[in-house]
């Protein structure tokens, strides 16, 4: 008999359900949940092709020690003893973890555990530092809590959509369906798309404004300005639920709409028609992803759109708000428990003394970490200074994905013990490991991911794990026990953890955080597996319709106050002579990250065989380039890397879109991110992946 599963998809953020089919001679066919509220049976291209990812070849079977195979209970020992062997010589801080937004909230609710409970340090950080680290910043310095007001719903109520920095067409498609098919029924709805490029999402804008890279905050301090002057502000709200509008209103340096036009690259008709939608618009909500958060001023254009939206009370309204877009599948589950460096489980703060104390006592930890600890690129630096005696990496790929990437592959190489767990065995990074640990992949693990308009879904299993292979959480909870922590690790299950975490986010919490899920902390195993989607907050005895963020006006720091952030429109990344042309990296359609799996789908792949650049015409003219030539990108760093001239008008002039997929494995010097320097925004320590310098010539046939 065939059996049918409800999982969630493992790529974006939208977090669609997925209903797996597996026949009697198991052939696998998925489609879209009708019943999820995420996509009610959509999927984009690289959902329905999920069960052509799923065979075997290049799968890590066994636990494999300097490449040789060994059994759980060796490679789980040595790990334990030359973590312990590093912490006991060196101290707590010698050794990291580097995580992922593809890992189930349980795996990373465990790893944070042995680290900042147990061993006792903060360096414990994910690639979703890449992805949305400057989101929480700014939600933080705004809210006083890492809080995503929005729905997806909201996008559907709305009147005005702006996206910022989105390209969700092609990188969160079945959301883009969703706005596309609400926009189809709603005639006086309008989507203005803020892009350096004239991106496919831009087929359904009403405006595009190509604004210049890094000229969001310019924008949107003119935006502020132009409410303030124009009498659009409400005041009532301001005064009420909000602290800090006149600094910030000053920080807006007036200038002159042709001035703010020279600093955006907007012209002024654009602009006055982009703050007169704005301004007279009630329902207006703005989205944004990797554009403004993967910036050096990242934290910073976060909160000139958030300011925007307190000067005119658009939050926590249906159809209105900021709605920062997760990336990755799990970015919102693991900043619930803490994944990233500078945070502790539950929303709660490393800095914060009450909320150490709370998390120690919880979890009866010996040594709970006093400080925050790296962040992603300083984590590398770290290895690569020898101050990280063991490193272990989880679910992802960093010699193909950090700023730097060259750098960063040569810091793990010199590192004296590399753990790297992973479905495969052949990525870029497994290569480096000393010990290799077969994890189980999409299909084969239980557990639960927070998609980014905070819905929590379970991912079933429906495959058995191949050979030897074993959850993330299941290894760190092994190795834990061996360093001694036995009985805070002793978990059997996945369900067991989940608990474990749904307590802990309603211990001693008096509504006082955000992120509560206290009404699921005694779920029965059976529950947690029939555990329908729901979002956060659901405080015990809580209904679900109660859960729209700031809709009573108070936000989350002490006077319950939102805060306005003043913010300077800085304008980097001059380009120089030497490094003319600014790299703008991003994502393809039909890819996912560093094509580990993606790649294994001819019918993916087929979209765009191999790795380009979109290179204005005008930029072709002066560098002698022509359409399909090969060409050379150099970094500041050194790096190089060689792709394929794709001219289009979409890209504009003085800059290179690339994208960052491809990798040693499938295409040599096609590192993208080799190239891209470890600039990185001071607040939230993201890179600037979006804005990197380069210069570029033609590789002439030998
Ligand atoms: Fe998966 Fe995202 Fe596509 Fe949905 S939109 S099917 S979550 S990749």
């Amino acid at each position: 008999m065939p059996t049918e599963t409800r999982t969630t998809c493992p790529y974006c953020g939208v977090g669609c359900g997925v209903i797996a089919k597996v026949e009697d001679d198991g052939r696998v066919s998925v489609k879209g949940d009708p019943d999820h509220p995420a996509n009610f049976g959509r999927l984009c291209s690289k959902g329905s092709a999920l069960a052509e990812t799923l065979d075997m070849e290049g799968r890590v079977l066994a636990p494999m020690v300097s490449g040789r195979p060994a059994s759980w209970n060796n490679a789980l020992d040595l790990v334990a003893e030359r973590f312990s062997s590093a912490i006991r010589d060196h101290g707590p801080d010698s050794v990291a973890f580097y995580l992922s937004g593809q890992l189930l909230t349980e795996d990373y609710y465990v790893a944070n555990k042995l680290m900042k409970g147990f061993i006792g340090s903060a360096n414990i950080d994910t690639n979703s530092r890449l992805c949305m680290a400057s989101s929480v910043a700014g939600h933080k310095r705004a809210f006083g809590s890492d809080t995503v007001p929005g729905t997806y719903e909201d996008l559907e109520l709305a009147d005005l959509v702006v996206l910022v920095g989105s390209n969700m067409a092609w990188c969160h498609p079945v959301l883009y369906q969703r706005l596309a098919a609400a926009k189809a029924n709603r005639p006086q709805m309008k989507v203005v798309v803020i892009d350096p490029r004239r991106t496919a999402t831009c087929d359904l804008a009403d405006l595009h404004l190509a604004v210049r890279g890094n000229a969001d905050v310019a924008l949107f301090n003119g935006l502020l300005h132009h409410l303030a002057q124009e009498g659009h502000v409400d005041e009532a709200y301001v005064a009420q639920h909000t602290t800090g509008f006149a600094d910030a209103l000053m920080a807006c340096q007036h200038a002159s709409l042709a001035e703010l036009a020279e600093a955006t690259g907007i012209s002024t008709l654009q602009l006055r028609l982009f703050f007169q939608w704005f301004a007279k618009t009630r329902k207006v909500v703005t989205c944004y992803s990797q554009g403004v958060n993967q910036s050096s001023v990242g934290t910073d254009k976060v909160n000139a759109i958030i300011n925007c939206h307190l000067a005119t009370g658009r939050i926590g309204k249906p159809g209105s708000g900021p709605f920062s877009l997760t990336g990755q599948p799990n970015a919102m589950g693991g900043r619930e428990v803490g994944g990233l460096s500078n945070m502790l489980a539950a929303h709660m703060d490393i800095a914060n003394d009450a909320d150490r104390d709370r998390v120690q006592r919880f979890w009866a930890s010996p040594a709970i970490a006093l400080k925050p600890g790296l962040k992603a690129v300083e984590l590398f630096e770290a290895v690569k200074a020898g101050k990280i005696k063991a490193l272990w990496i989880m679910s992802t790929n960093p010699v193909v994905s950090m700023p730097n990437a060259d750098v960063v592959k040569a810091a793990i190489e010199t590192c004296p013990f590399v753990v790297v767990s992973d479905m495969y065995g052949s990525t870029d990074t497994a290569r480096l490991a000393h010990v290799l640990l077969p994890s189980a992949g999409w299909g084969e693990k239980s557990g639960t991911v927070t998609n980014s308009e905070r819905r929590i879904s379970r991912q079933r299993p429906f495959l058995a794990a191949p050979a030897e292979a074993q959850a993330d959480w299941w290894q760190m909870a092994q190795v834990g026990c061996r360093m001694g922590f036995g009985a805070g690790f002793a978990y059997q299950n996945a369900s067991e953890i989940f608990q474990e975490h749904a307590a802990l986010s309603a211990f001693e919490n008096d509504g006082n955080r955000d992120f509560d899920i206290g009404a699921h902390a005694a779920l029965e195993r059976q529950e947690y597996d029939a555990l329908e989607p729901f979002q956060w907050p659901q405080r015990a005895g809580s209904k679900p319709d109660e859960t729209r963020f700031f809709a009573n006006g108070r936000f989350y720091h002490p006077d319950g106050r939102a805060r306005f952030v003043p913010v300077q429109a800085i304008l980097d990344h001059r380009p120089s002579t030497e490094f003319p042309l600014i790299l703008n990296t991003g994502r393809i359609r039909d890819q996912w990250h560093t094509m580990t799996r993606t790649g294994k789908s001819a019918r993916l792949s087929s979209h765009m065989a191999e790795p380009f650049a979109e290179i204005s015409p005008s930029d072709a003219r002066q560098f002698d380039l022509e359409d399909a030539d090969l060409v050379e990108l150099t970094g500041t760093t050194g790096a190089r890397c060689i792709v394929r001239a794709l001219i289009t008008d979409r890209q504009a002039p003085g800059s290179v879109f690339a994208p960052m997929h491809w990798n040693d494995s499938n295409s040599a010097r096609a590192r993208v991110d080799a190239l891209v320097s470890n600039e990185r925004d001071p607040i939230s320590g993201q890179p600037a992946l979006k804005n990197a310098a380069i210069t570029m010539k033609k590789v002439e046939a030998s």
